[in-house]
């Protein structure tokens, strides 16, 4: 059995909000729950959403709210050699293949496949780079992407919150982006490598990134990867009910009241909003939600 690590992994795009701590929160907690390490990780790959500093603040906030990790905070813009690696292996092994598609282009072609434009639902890549592959000559002209050529058929999977999970991986999403043509890494590549790379057994992250699960569980097969247990925890909405974000209002956490902060994100997990004990909270922890221990989760299973 392999010792229970979990991470928090912000993108610093914008400091901590009430939003960001529930998922720092939980992960937190539920390390601790099992006597485990709680490690983070900085997701910085496309360096122009992010501006400079944020990821001190964050780290700052972190403190602040007495969240302190086991291991030194790693940066995935310092470790693209890995996912270039990853993406060699992938290459060796017929999964991925370029990608010249503008962004007009796969809206053409959603079109031509009888698509309408929708502007909540995402569509799936229509699979033309696939289907049709870039000639040389195109290829030599300028950048281009990398797509992972996703299995077909449905993946299922068990979320420790949200029950059992299944996503037809093709039909709704396609093939997945791992690196764009801007050379930027896509968090799912990154993600999964440096996941296996850190040796992460339990991933507990928002509600909102769920259904990017099977895109990792099939990019983890591909490159003989451990699956980590997945948990994904309640959301905090915004006045419009959308997921809390920049957009909608989501304020910088106000960390000179570390408690107040700490006590708002343990009620949208359930917990109770009395202040106690860490103790006390890590035992509700454990009764709330069923303990997994093993890593990679019996009832994961591929199509
Ligand atoms: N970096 C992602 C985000 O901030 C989270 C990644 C993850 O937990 O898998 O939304
Ligand atoms: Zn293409």
């Amino acid at each position: 059995m392999m010792p229970y690590r979990g991470r928090f992994a912000p993108s610093p795009t914008g400091p901590l909000h009430a939003g960001s701590l529930v998922a720092a929160l939980a992960s937190w907690l539920d390390a601790k729950a099992h006597h485990g390490q709680w490690w983070v990780r900085i997701e910085d790959t496309d360096g122009p959403r992010c501006p400079p500093g944020t990821d001190a603040l964050i780290l700052q906030q972190l403190a602040q709210c007495h969240l302190h990790p086991d291991a030194p905070v790693q940066w995935q813009s310092r470790r693209t050699h890995l996912y270039q690696a990853a993406l060699d292996q992938l290459q060796r092994g017929g999964h991925i293949y370029p990608c010249t598609c503008s962004r007009k282009d796969i809206a053409a072609a959603l079109t031509a496949q009888g698509w309408a434009a929708q502007r909540h639902a995402a569509a799936p890549y229509p699979g033309t780079c696939r289907h049709q592959p870039p000639a040389t000559s195109q290829l030599a002209q300028g950048p281009h992407a990398w797509r992972f050529c996703v299995p077909s058929g449905v993946w299922h999977w068990h979320d420790r919150c949200m029950g059992a999970q299944s996503q037809d991986l093709a039909l709704r999403v396609g093939d997945v982006v791992l690196r764009r043509a801007d050379g930027v890494w896509a968090y799912q590549l990154a993600v999964v490598v440096d996941d296996a790379e850190q040796g992460i057994t339990h991933v507990v992250r928002g509600q909102d990134l769920a259904d990017n699960t099977p895109r990792q569980m099939a990019l983890q097969q591909a490159l003989g990867l451990a699956t980590p247990i997945y948990m994904h925890t309640p959301l905090v909405l915004g006045a419009d009910g959308e997921k809390l974000s920049k957009q909608n209002g989501a304020q910088a956490l106000d960390t000179h009241d570390p408690l107040a902060c700490l006590q708002a994100a343990a009620t949208v997990l359930g917990l109770s909003a009395h202040p106690g004990p860490v103790a006390e909270a890590l035992e509700y922890w454990v009764q709330q939600w069923s303990m997994v221990h093993s890593a990679g989760g019996s009832d994961q299973q591929a199509p």
